[in-house]
């Protein structure tokens, strides 16, 4: 699609209440060649899924720094199998949105637009539904609602880093450093910092407390830990 006269622009023009279905045919097609961004929650989700820490999880199964899935050498996402996506119930946000795609407005308002498809793609777009109920259907609350609390805190990063004296990097690899070794290496300063499994079992053990068992509960001793980190610099 086209906007404003820009080949490969998207329409943002659809939003919660807007007609929209889609019929995926699960060819699998579209789970080639891409990027599929994971961030600290999905990468949680599909290491709990595998049976392995998550700093397993970004040893196996991820590149460019842990902030994307692996591809294997024919291009294909390394979950993909002749059966389907191998992690379909726990697949990462944009493998739940996608044909569509999402960005939010100055005002925060979430708006939507229809993704191109792959040339093989044998998908149906329909208006028997809407674009809330797709979401719905794709389970895609806890995903949002994860993002949102680690967007919050992350943005407060750079500033805190700063003013700390380092200069900060998006990427880099999650190494066996603890977050006094990270201070001599500050470029992968917050990429340590992604690996849920690691940051809070150093939290508990630091702080005297218990691991905690469910998703959930990791989730939220993990947004604790970087707060607290961020408080002591
Ligand atoms: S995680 Fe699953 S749905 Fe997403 S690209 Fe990989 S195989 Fe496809
Ligand atoms: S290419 Fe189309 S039909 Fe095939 S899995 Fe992707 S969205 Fe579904």
């Amino acid at each position: 699609m086209d906007q404003d006269g820009i080949p490969g622009a998207l329409f943002f023009n659809l939003n919660k209440d807007s007609p929209f279905s889609f019929k995926c045919q699960v060819c699998g097609a579209c789970c080639h060649n891409k990027a599929i961004q994971v961030a600290p929650y999905e990468a949680l989700r599909l290491a709990r899924r595998l049976g392995i820490s998550t700093t397993e999880f970004y040893r196996t199964s991820t590149e460019e720094g842990g902030t994307i899935l692996r591809n294997k050498p024919d291009g294909s996402c390394i979950f993909l199998t002749a059966g389907g996506c191998d992690v379909y119930p726990d697949r990462p946000l944009v493998c739940r949105l996608f044909p569509l795609g999402q960005i939010s407005d100055e005002e925060g308002r979430e708006k939507y637009a229809a993704m191109p498809l792959h040339p093989d793609c044998l998908g149906l777009f329909g208006e028997d539904e809407t674009v809330g109920s797709y979401l719905d259907a794709q389970e895609t609350g806890p995903y949002f609602h994860y993002d949102m609390l680690y967007t919050a805190v992350y943005k407060k990063m750079p500033a805190r880093l700063k003013t700390a004296g380092y200069e900060t990097s998006e990427t880099g690899t999650c190494s066996d450093s603890g977050p006094r070794d990270v201070r001599s290496s500050p470029q992968n300063i917050l990429s340590n910092w992604f690996d849920i499994d690691r940051t809070v079992a150093l939290f508990c053990r630091q702080h005297g407390r218990k691991e905690p068992k469910s998703l959930e509960e990791t989730v939220s001793l993990h947004l604790e830990a970087i707060e607290a980190w961020l408080q002591a610099f």
